[in-house]
């Protein structure tokens, strides 16, 4: 378990619950009794029965024969495209909605930057029947239209944030003031393995379904639980902390974290945090972030709306600094080129930020028999703008 958090909410050095005094009593009552509810037999009930008929789960592992005669090794795709909603996020939202049922909440705030994980939010609210009010940057609600039109359709409120960059950091501070001013009938509904302590376990938690189908698929398919490598690409980091969480103390399983590079790690135009950025606190977590040195943020770049996130969860920071995980990144340009390949080899459209992870097997010495398990945290629906621009281009 040493990869695991700690009584304290600790991932080594990493994480805490760095909050406004005005906060603390929401965050403290979340941490005494997060686990005590996710362990009950009623909500493991509840859940498991809303992953499998409403998200539609257990998501496919599919063995991609063709990717594999490319790569000279045995290539899997854990399906997580398949999702309802389209990507791995709904496993979080499914979990803590019901979480915040059993806490009596009312009304759910979220943040969002590209607006996938408000539209995972906001689904799960219209099946809930609460109140949904989503944060996003002012210049994010321009890029993004078709997200926001499906969460006002699903019955939620999007506020544009107007400070700062007018991007998902400006988005989350807003609903962090949101929370302060009505901390007892709101849960806020973090989306990734991000913010205080308890909310990088917990969502964590949540994800892990993703390995624990893993281990039977491989199971029946390759005859045994344990693949040699998983590849998951990282923006905060939940689809790779979900799919590593049942190896990480399987030491001979190789995990690889793919960060968004941007235009290159050196050009100032990135997001691959583990290689520029240092120790910060961000979003209520100490861990590692990308800051000038008078510690302000430094605005991210990646073409993945999903990935241009400025820090990495503490768990990551953890798995960085420890050489558990190995961390490669995939620059805009090779990102483009696996999601074409991607399409043309086996007819899946995959999400930019899918692609970076995809992007990684051309970076790695693969051996014939290596079974490698990709996690395809989601679909490309939501980028055909951006792959239409591209092909015209090319
Ligand atoms: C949001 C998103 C990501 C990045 O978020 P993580 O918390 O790092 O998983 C990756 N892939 C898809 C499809 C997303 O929507």
């Amino acid at each position: 378990m040493k990869y695991q958090v700690n009584e304290h909410g600790y991932y080594g050095e990493f994480g805490g619950a760095f909050v406004p005094e005005m906060l603390y009593p929401n965050v403290d009552n979340l941490k005494k009794k997060y686990l005590e509810i996710i362990q009950s037999d009623d909500f493991k009930q509840e859940f498991e029965l809303l992953l499998k008929d409403y998200v539609g789960r257990p998501s496919p592992l599919y063995y991609s024969e063709r990717m594999s005669e490319v790569y000279g090794a045995k290539i899997y795709l854990k399906r997580e495209d398949l999702n309802h909603t389209g990507s791995h996020k709904i496993n979080n939202t499914i979990g803590q909605i019901l979480l915040a049922k059993r806490l009596g909440k009312k009304r759910i705030i979220a943040e969002t930057g590209a607006g996938q994980h408000g539209v995972a939010t906001a689904t799960v609210c219209a099946r809930a029947g609460l109140d949904c009010v989503v944060f996003m940057g002012e210049e994010d609600v321009k890029r993004q239209r078709p997200n926001v039109e499906k969460m006002e359709m699903l019955g939620a409120t999007v506020i544009p944030a107007m400070s700062g960059n007018r991007t998902l950091k400006d988005a989350t501070n807003e609903a962090i003031r949101d929370w302060i001013n009505h901390p007892n009938e709101t849960h806020y509904i973090i989306g990734s393995v991000v913010g205080p302590h308890p909310y990088p376990d917990m969502v964590a938690r949540f994800q892990s379904v993703i390995s624990q189908e893993m281990k039977w698929q491989l199971m029946e398919q390759t005859g045994k639980e344990n693949p040699d490598t998983i590849i998951a690409c990282v923006g905060g980091g939940s689809n790779a902390a979900g799919a590593f969480y049942h190896f990480l103390d399987d030491e001979d399983v190789e995990l690889v974290a793919v960060e968004a590079a941007g235009l290159g790690v050196n050009s100032g135009e990135t997001a691959a945090t583990s290689q520029v950025g240092n120790d910060g606190i961000i979003h209520g977590s100490k861990t590692l972030l990308m800051q000038t040195e008078d510690g302000q943020i430094i605005e991210p770049y990646s073409i993945s709306a999903g990935l241009d996130y400025p820090g990495i969860g503490p768990v990551h920071a953890h798995l960085y600094k420890t050489g558990r995980v190995k961390f490669l990144n995939a620059t805009d340009d090779e990102a483009m080129e696996a999601v074409f390949e991607l399409t043309e080899k086996e007819g899946i459209i995959p999400a930019l930020e899918s692609a970076h992870a995809l992007a990684a097997l051309k970076k790695m010495a693969l051996k014939k028999d290596q079974v490698v398990v990709v996690n395809l945290s989601g679909r490309g629906d939501k980028d055909m703008d951006t792959y239409i621009r591209m092909k015209n281009e090319k």
